[in-house]
């Protein structure tokens, strides 16, 4: 597969000039040139403000963010008028809990969330025991870190109104097998939200295909900007959802105690929305279109993974965590423990050689308490990474086991 990297300018300019081994795309991806030269293009030429101004910038700017927004639809399947722009995967999850969350959920009412989630799907439902006095429910991890299935199905009766469940796991990278779960959910009359934040960088998501009521992610992850996220709503929610934050720019008509508001997606967009990070990600999008395929990317990824596995096999005292076998047919990344050696300083000492990958619970304490580590180093992929990256860091890690 090519791997892209010439697009990238952060690989030409690597601190020190040493070689830069990105292994931490989990947390976030880096930018090509073409996303970079968008975000240039709005500041430099026609910056303004959104669906306001009558004159030529502000039609300008808006028929970019539009644009954006369809370029979104697009690529999940969606309408535009389902996509709405939020700063991150944290923030939509967050609208969620707060617009449909607090309005419809009742006393008893069961929300199922899993054990492999970010705390971003998981800290939202659990402040709903608080307002709305819901129970949560929690899928369990298997040893291998899978979810097991079993106790999900038993967890997912008449009394739960949502499912809110990861796709991929970003802490160990377990591929959560949605389709069960969200047709026996849909089957009891329940919701469903999908975190597709560590899955929409690296496969092709269909709304549609997958029946998610709400779908989120960050743009951050898929090569563009920080500061823009997506939510995805259907349509049939639109109505019974209120606002989640207001202001300018999403009201019909506004008298003294109270409004009426525009449709999906302004209403949920009060205030001036995140207009360049919408344009970037519109950019990086059209970018992943143009040069990535997605089925090669996953066997890419999937063959670093296996190389890492593998190489971690052959060093002492390595506890590699997750379902290895499927990691290596369809994950991007890949977490493990040392014996003798904390998951920070094991970062640390990569970190010294320009090898950048993640350590600590990943925001998923819940996880990491039911498998029973408090740190992990995380190494995540993407398509600019090499094999000289995964034998970089077997390397380094082989000579920091040895020196101790
Ligand atoms: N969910 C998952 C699975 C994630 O990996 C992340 C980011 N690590 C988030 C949610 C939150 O994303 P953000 O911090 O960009 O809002």
């Amino acid at each position: 597969m090519k791997n892209n990297r010439s697009d990238f300018p952060i690989f030409s300019h690597s601190i020190s000039r040493k070689p830069l081994y990105y292994c931490d795309n989990a947390s976030t991806t880096h930018k090509p040139q073409q996303m970079l030269d968008a975000l240039y293009a709005f500041y430099a030429t026609y910056n303004s403000n959104v669906h306001r101004g009558v004159h030529a910038f502000g039609e300008t700017t808006t028929e970019h963010y539009e644009h954006a927004r369809t370029s979104v639809a697009n690529f999940i399947n969606a309408d535009s008028s389902e996509i709405i722009f939020t700063s991150g995967c944290t923030e939509s999850i967050n609208a969620v809990a707060t617009s449909w969350g607090r309005t419809v959920l009742r006393p008893g009412d069961e929300v199922v969330v899993s054990q492999l989630e970010h705390h971003s799907n998981f800290l939202p439902w659990q402040q709903l025991i608080h307002t709305n006095g819901i129970v949560l429910r929690s899928i369990p991890v298997l040893p291998d870190g899978t979810l097991d299935m079993a106790v999900a199905h038993s967890l997912i009766t008449s009394k739960t109104k949502l499912l809110a469940i990861t796709h991929v796991s970003n802490a160990i990278g377990t591929h959560v097998d949605l389709m069960p779960l969200i047709t026996q959910a849909h089957a009891v009359g329940a919701r469903v939200l999908v975190d597709v934040a560590q899955s929409i960088a690296h496969q092709r998501i269909d709304v549609q295909a997958l029946d998610a009521d709400f779908l989120a992610f960050s743009g951050h992850k898929l090569c563009g900007p920080t500061g823009i996220g997506v939510l995805f709503i259907k349509k049939e929610l639109h109505e019974v959802m209120p606002p989640y934050k207001y202001g300018g720019g999403m009201v019909f008509e506004v008298g003294q105690v109270d409004a009426t508001w525009l449709q999906a997606p302004q209403k949920f967009e009060a205030g001036t929305p995140p207009i360049a990070q919408a344009i970037g990600l519109g950019a990086a999008i059209t970018y992943l279109l143009e040069h990535i395929n997605f089925d090669e990317l996953q066997q890419y990824e999937a063959r670093l993974c296996a190389r890492l596995i593998d190489g971690l096999h052959e060093l002492q005292g390595v506890r590699i965590l997750g379902p290895l076998d499927a990691l290596k047919k369809n994950g991007h990344l890949v977490s493990f423990v040392l014996d003798r050696i904390h998951a920070h300083d094991v970062a640390a000492y990569l970190g010294q050689r320009n090898i950048v990958v993640r350590a600590g619970h990943h925001c998923a304490q819940p996880l990491a308490q039911a498998l029973g580590y408090d740190a992990s180093v995380r190494a995540s992929f993407y398509f600019y990474n090499t094999i000289e990256d995964v034998d970089a860091l077997l390397e380094a890690l082989r000579e920091l086991i040895q020196a101790i």
